[in-house]
């Protein structure tokens, strides 16, 4: 957000405390009606979107100076977005990228990001991934049985978490693509990260530095199309790179391409899945996924704190996000039946991990997650399906941590094992979910 929007808009919030909750028609229960992750954890005003405004309004007019008590407060949010969703219900306002701008102006302060986030930023810029692995580690997830095609114009982007977290992730995807024939080829240790958790925390310029190795990387080779397994990566490619750099190369969530395979036959499900399942909207493939639109216009004022914006700016609502496709995926697949959680689509609630929390707070990140956990057990579902392995971990953790009897799954390993790729590993659930 440029400087001057960023100042008229910290002005205009109306404190009216809306996107501490999903907005009102969609709510379902008193239970499941929070929005805020960070409000939820510490229930104290500062902490929602709206209070983290009041916050860079202060700073702005010299009322609060930046210290680490407020730094603690602005990075202890997922940056799930769900506050600015809610927001648009009554105001146009944009509290997630305040919220990024205010990060911004907390590290050219010196006072940001925290300590945890300077430590893997130093590892992204010298071993290129944010969880301090060899480079050269990165492709050690590709089994034998993938071969790469080197003419390709398709790219699989691996993204860190699934090169050296979630394996399974990479392997799974790699195997569809290669059951649905598509030539594609992976990067390999020409892969960097994709800069997203420098991005969340504030650091612009170690962020510019990834962007532009990746882009550069892919123009070289004349790659056409890229796919993600992972929603961070998707996200950042798809929504923020363009915000700093043009380029012409299509990106794709592997959802999209496997829902689209799916329909025109050349992946077949043949195993039948006898489970209730609940699936997860990852915040970086739902909401935050939504592309900004551009505007070109002004807010002008027409009374004391009523602004409009001239001409109309198109509201980034989140309905543009990727939730139709995971669900055809799920809804194809026999034997299983997708139950919803309360807040599903642009409204999910966030699994916590997001924003640089599960590294400078794991305790909010983990509170976060059982919250969800609790609400994908009240469907009656066995299993919980994601589509990005951030998700992933922090679900999963939240699920031993809490002794929780739901078994967690990427999409990818659903299809995987549908197609009947994944023989050995479907017995072992069948024996274990009940
Ligand atoms: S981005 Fe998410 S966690 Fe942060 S203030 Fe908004 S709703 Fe709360
Ligand atoms: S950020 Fe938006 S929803 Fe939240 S208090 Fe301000 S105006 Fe209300």
């Amino acid at each position: 957000m440029d400087e001057i929007e960023y100042k008229k808009m910290i002005k205009r919030c109306l404190r009216c405390s809306i996107c501490k909750w999903i907005p009102q028609v969609q709510i379902k229960s008193q239970k499941y009606a929070s929005a805020c992750p960070a409000i939820d954890v510490y229930n104290f005003h500062p902490y929602s979107g709206g209070g983290k405004i009041i916050l860079a309004l202060a700073l702005e007019m010299g009322r609060l100076i930046p210290s680490e008590e407020v730094r603690d407060i602005v990075y202890k949010c997922t940056e799930c977005g769900n506050c600015a969703i809610s927001c648009k219900y009554l105001n146009t306002l944009e509290p997630l990228e305040i919220i990024m701008t205010l990060r911004e102006k907390l590290v050219a302060a010196g006072v940001g990001p925290m300590p945890q986030h300077v430590k893997y930023t130093e590892s992204i810029e010298k071993l290129h991934n944010p969880y301090n692995e060899p480079h050269e580690a990165r492709v050690d997830w590709l089994p034998d049985d993938i071969s790469l095609d080197p003419d390709a114009k398709t790219v699989y982007f691996v993204g860190c978490t699934s090169s050296y977290r979630r394996k399974e992730i990479a392997v799974s995807t790699a195997r569809i693509l290669k059951a649905a024939r598509i030539p594609f080829t992976i990067l390999r240790e020409e892969e960097f990260c994709c800069g997203s958790p420098v991005l969340r925390t504030g650091n612009v310029k170690a962020f510019q530095e990834y962007l532009n190795k990746n882009l550069d990387v892919l123009e070289s080779k004349g790659i056409e199309t890229v796919i993600f397994s992972c929603a961070g990566c998707y996200d950042t490619f798809t929504v923020d790179y363009p915000l700093f750099r043009e380029y012409d190369i299509k990106t794709r969530h592997s959802v999209e391409l496997f829902q689209e395979l799916i329909e025109k036959g050349r992946l077949k499900f043949t195993q039948n899945l006898p489970f209730r399942a609940t699936y997860h909207d990852p915040c970086h493939l739902g909401r935050n996924a939504e592309r900004y639109e551009e505007w070109n216009g002004d807010t002008v004022p027409i009374m004391t704190l009523v602004n409009i914006n001239v001409p109309p700016k198109p509201k980034r609502m989140g309905a543009n996000g990727i939730y139709e496709a995971p669900r055809k995926i799920l809804e194809k697949i026999p034997g299983l039946q997708l139950i919803e959680m309360e807040r599903i689509k642009e409204y999910a609630y966030c699994c916590g991990a997001g924003g640089g929390v599960k590294a400078a707070f794991p305790e909010m990140a983990l509170k976060t997650a059982f919250m969800r956990i609790e609400e994908a057990e009240d469907t009656g579902a066995n299993i919980l399906i994601s589509a990005c392995p951030f998700c992933s971990t922090n679900l999963q953790d939240a699920i031993k941590e809490k002794g929780s009897k739901l078994k967690f799954f990427d999409i990818s390993e659903i299809i995987l094992m549908a197609l009947g790729l994944a023989p050995e590993k479907l017995r072992f659930i069948l024996r274990e979910v009940k």
